[in-house]
């Protein structure tokens, strides 16, 4: 087992990367392997479904099976090496039928890479002895260690971007270019490159495939549910039955609220389903009762204190405690081994839990807070931030986006917020805003300093917004008062950052800690290229981000 794809990975004696029998995350050795295997399968039949996108007869059920395989490979997202054994198999089988289509084609299949030909063994023993050749790290002694760190990069941006079309696809948003893109990324890693200026390439134009994926499941999401409008969450909970729904996958959670109609039981939302509130027609369910908890990384003691059942959507799952083991559920490609998992959107099981369990006993005094500042609202109050900015009453914008993690560098984060000066807003995305969403920020004139944005998976949103405030303002993105902190754990971040360094955006602060795979070589090119800094502290980083805007 070798894996350094997220930001809690083992870091002992300046070597970094998960390489005992367990990593940080839970994940053993077994399951680590397996993963790199389908990864590697994946390679194969990417590099045949790209041949087939080239021909313009793609297979549509090859791609969607590629973005959810390689969204189960995730952080924190499954855990089974049952579903790995069997997602190897089916990725064989899905390769070998491309091949046949091809050849039926009269495509002549010359210069296919080794994946594309690999025969995964039928056992779990002959897939642990073949998992060797799958390592994140296998040529290392050819390629050195820039090479593999691009190659990861490639490969973990690709991941992220596979999650995002995932969720948009559930939706119904379904683009060729986007399979197109997936597909050429795998074809690109199965021939294993080593030219640095191609691999950074091909990052770039992956960056680029992910904002058009944003940009899907944007559509997917307000098209299903209306435009997210500033709305106040309920924090504390009601009295009566409770399912708690985790995770990101909005469609999960609307088909959970419409098989609770009528059952009496209330909804809440936890971690990243907390901006699900905003979207008008999640809204109007009035058993969804409100959010309870915060970011992932407590679920353990919240999942125990929950009176109802979980539903775990989507990331972010860790290791089940025996409190609540009997009444969580996974979905999509979620999975822990032991685990029930959500068969064909039927949520009876989990009524069934819901409604023999005590729920909330009491009603507790209301808390709530506000969400819904998605691109709509905000620009709907463009004429108002403009009119605050040309006055002087806003000086700065800080969005500080990405993931929120267990690492003790995280509070960085919380005392960003807090010192951000009063006449600065700030905009947040992803779960890493749960540190600070509670405190008290004040307003300028009639807008909450503090907007919600929304979940990570709304980055296109937030660009948006950007976008029209340089529009406002005549000038580039780059030259607005806006500067970007970025908290990464996993590979859904790696996207999100290949697409702002796609679209050329500077003023980035980038932690808590720099990813593992990326060499000093490698890091000096972000910072070079690419005006990406390392955070520092929250008061020098905030007096450079003043002071460079002066
Ligand atoms: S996902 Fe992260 S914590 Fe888990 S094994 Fe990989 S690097 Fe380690
Ligand atoms: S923002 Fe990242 S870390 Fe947070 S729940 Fe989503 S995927 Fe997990």
């Amino acid at each position: 087992m070798f894996c350094f794809q997220c930001e809690q990975t083992a870091r002992q004696d300046g070597q970094a990367g998960c390489a005992s029998a367990k990593g940080v995350c839970g994940k053993d050795e077994t399951t680590a392997d397996l993963q790199d295997l389908l990864i590697y399968q994946l390679k194969g039949l990417g590099e045949l479904s790209s041949r087939l996108h080239r021909r313009g007869t793609p297979d549509q059920d090859a791609d969607s099976f590629i973005l959810y395989a390689l969204f189960t490979t995730l952080t924190n997202v499954n855990f089974d090496r049952t579903v790995f054994v069997k997602l190897i198999a089916e990725a064989a089988r899905r390769r070998d039928g491309l091949r046949g289509a091809l050849e039926a084609a009269g495509e002549p299949l010359t210069g296919l890479s080794a994946a594309a030909h690999f025969a995964p063994a039928a056992d779990l023993a002959g897939l642990l002895a073949q998992a060797n050749i799958a390592s994140v790290r296998a040529g290392l002694e050819l390629v050195g260690e820039d090479v593999i760190g691009l190659r990861a990069l490639l490969l973990y941006g690709l991941k992220g971007v596979a999650a995002y079309a995932h969720h948009a696809e559930v939706l119904g948003e379904q683009r060729a270019e986007i399979y197109a893109g997936i597909a050429h990324a795998l074809d690109v890693l199965a021939h294993d490159p080593a030219d640095i200026g191609l691999l950074l390439d091909e990052a770039l134009a992956l960056g680029q495939l992910n904002l058009t994926v944003m940009e899907a499941l944007d559509a997917a999401n307000t098209g299903s549910f209306g435009q997210p409008t500033p709305t106040r969450v309920r924090t504390s909970p009601v009295a009566g039955k409770a399912i708690l729904v985790s995770g990101h996958d909005l469609r999960d959670l609307h088909n959970i609220l419409e098989a609770t109609q009528g059952t009496g039981i209330n909804i809440y939302t936890h971690g990243e389903m907390l901006p699900a509130h905003g979207y008008p027609k999640l809204h109007a369910y009035p058993h969804l009762a409100g959010n309870y908890g915060g970011a992932w990384q407590n679920q353990q003691q919240e999942f125990s204190d929950f009176p109802g059942p979980i539903v775990m959507t989507s990331n972010c799952l860790i290791e089940p405690r025996p409190a609540y083991r009997n009444r969580i559920f996974t979905a999509g490609p979620v999975g822990w081994p032991g685990l029930r998992h959500i068969q064909h959107d039927d949520y009876a099981q989990v009524i069934q839990a819901a409604q023999a369990m005590p729920g909330f006993a009491d009603t507790a005094p209301k808390t709530s807070i506000l969400v819904g500042f998605a691109r709509e609202a905000v620009l709907g109050a463009a004429q108002t931030v403009i009119d605050a900015v040309k006055a002087g009453a806003i000086k700065h914008f800080f969005l500080i986006g990405g993931c929120d993690g267990a690492a003790p560098g995280r509070n960085y984060y919380t005392d960003f917020a807090d010192h951000a000066p009063d006449d600065t807003v700030l905009l947040t995305l992803g779960c890493g805003k749960y540190r600070f969403n509670s405190h008290e920020f004040g307003n300028i004139g009639p807008l909450p300093r503090l907007l919600d944005v929304g979940q990570c998976n709304d980055t296109y949103s937030a660009i948006q917004i950007a976008s029209a405030l340089a529009e406002a303002f005549a000038c580039e993105v780059n030259d607005l008062p806006l500067t970007l902190v970025v908290s990464w754990f996993e590979q859904k971040a790696a996207a999100v950052l290949l697409t702002l360094l796609a679209l050329g955006l500077r003023n980035l602060r980038l932690g808590p800690s720099l990813p593992a795979f990326l060499t000093p070589a490698l890091l000096n090119v972000l910072v070079e290229k690419f005006g990406v800094q390392p955070i520092t502290t929250a008061e020098a980083d905030i007096a450079a981000a003043l002071a460079r805007a002066a």
